[in-house]
């Protein structure tokens, strides 16, 4: 019963069999391999546009070097207040971008509104020397409490940076499990709706390490290749890089992965909201289920080995916090969670509060 994360998986058979497949033989390094350019070649035609792609190893190296592609050092990079970038990334972001400073927004279950990045964009206005400049406006999809921003919301606030001079950069390390879930295109689900660069993960849905950044805007593409280099993502045996991507997207094995771990999700938040003390407080709508456990099924549920994280109070209005006896979880379903490890847990649970 593994819900810690969903890094927390293996490769997926198909993945690995490409890596092996990809160990034949020589092939010339640094992305001069025919892996590379067909992991491009790949990610081109799925976004059904002449976009830019730079693999890396890491969704942290992605999204640090999209934002260093996009800010200057004196820029204000609009982001939700729990975003990983904010909180997860040890100051890569700041780091790689030379000092631009990160302005944490506030926003219910994980999503910036269009008031909340306004009132962002009011606070550093445009020319006033002693401020940081507006420079780009980061959006995680699917966010970190594992809701969505739908086609309607991205495009108002990506049309709301771009009127603000501001790029926009989508951190999409869950960007499989919520496509699947809006049923939308890739292309609708980024540039078409006003992305400019794109962290495309593919490590926490059945890769190894393969991330890559995907520039729409090719403006922002110019120097990454040196930035890449810069920052040592540029792998030398960069084919194995791309054997994974381009086993992770053939025949749409990315979008089956993707729909199994959103699959025991659902089953599992359907299961767990029919206990009676267990609450849900918002719908799961990719791979993580979110619940208030009674602190009772908590210590049930750690002798039988189950493994997850307290999720303190993130994304909760003070009147869902967790009371004195209970404890709010975050449960990550991925690729490889069986159905029954998720029946197994929500058995515990419905057992020590029956
Ligand atoms: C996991 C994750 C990343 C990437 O993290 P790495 O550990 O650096 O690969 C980025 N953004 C979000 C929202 C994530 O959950």
């Amino acid at each position: 019963m593994f819900f810690a994360s969903d890094n927390a998986s293996g490769a997926s058979d198909k993945v690995l069999a490409a890596l092996v497949e990809a160990n034949a033989g020589h092939a010339l390094p640094y992305g001069a391999d025919p892996w590379t350019a067909a992991a491009e070649k790949g990610l081109q035609e799925l976004f059904e546009t002449d976009c830019a792609v730079f693999l890396v190893g890491s969704g942290t190296a992605a999204n640090a070097l999209a934002l260093a592609a996009a800010s200057p050092a004196h820029g204000a990079i609009f982001c939700h207040a729990d975003s990983h970038i904010a909180n997860d990334e040890c100051g890569a972001p700041e780091f790689f971008t030379a000092g631009a400073k990160l302005v944490p927004l506030p926003g219910e279950k994980g999503r910036i509104t269009l008031e909340s990045f306004q009132a962002g964009l009011k606070r550093f206005p445009r020319g006033l020397v002693k401020q940081v400049q507006p420079s780009v406006l980061s959006l995680t999809q699917a966010t970190e409490s594992g809701t969505l921003y739908n086609l309607a919301s991205l495009k108002a606030l990506c049309d709301e940076a771009h009127g603000a001079g501001v790029d926009v950069h989508m951190d999409g390390a869950r960007f499989a499990n919520a496509l699947v879930q809006l049923g939308c295109s890739p292309a609708e689900m980024s540039w078409k709706a006003g992305v400019d660069i794109l962290s495309f993960g593919a490590t926490k849905n059945g890769t190894l390490n393969c991330e890559a950044v995907v520039v729409f805007n090719k403006m922002l593409a110019r120097e990454l290749v040196f930035r890449r280099k810069r920052a040592g993502q540029t792998l030398s045996k960069s084919r194995f890089v791309g054997a994974q991507m381009c086993a992770y997207l053939e025949g749409g094995h990315w979008l089956d992965l993707a729909i199994q771990a959103n699959a025991m999700a659902e089953r599992l938040a359907v299961q767990l909201k029919e206990v009676p003390g267990v609450r849900l407080p918002w719908r799961t709508e990719v791979n993580e289920v979110f619940a208030i456990l009674p602190h009772k099924a908590h210590l049930a549920l750690k002798m039988e080995g189950a493994v997850y994280y307290d999720w303190g109070s993130r994304g909760l209005t003070p009147e869902e916090a967790p009371r004195e006896d209970e404890i709010f979880v975050r449960l990550v379903t991925s690729f490889a969670t069986t159905r029954n490890e998720v029946d197994r847990f929500a058995h515990i649970v419905r057992e020590v509060l029956a």
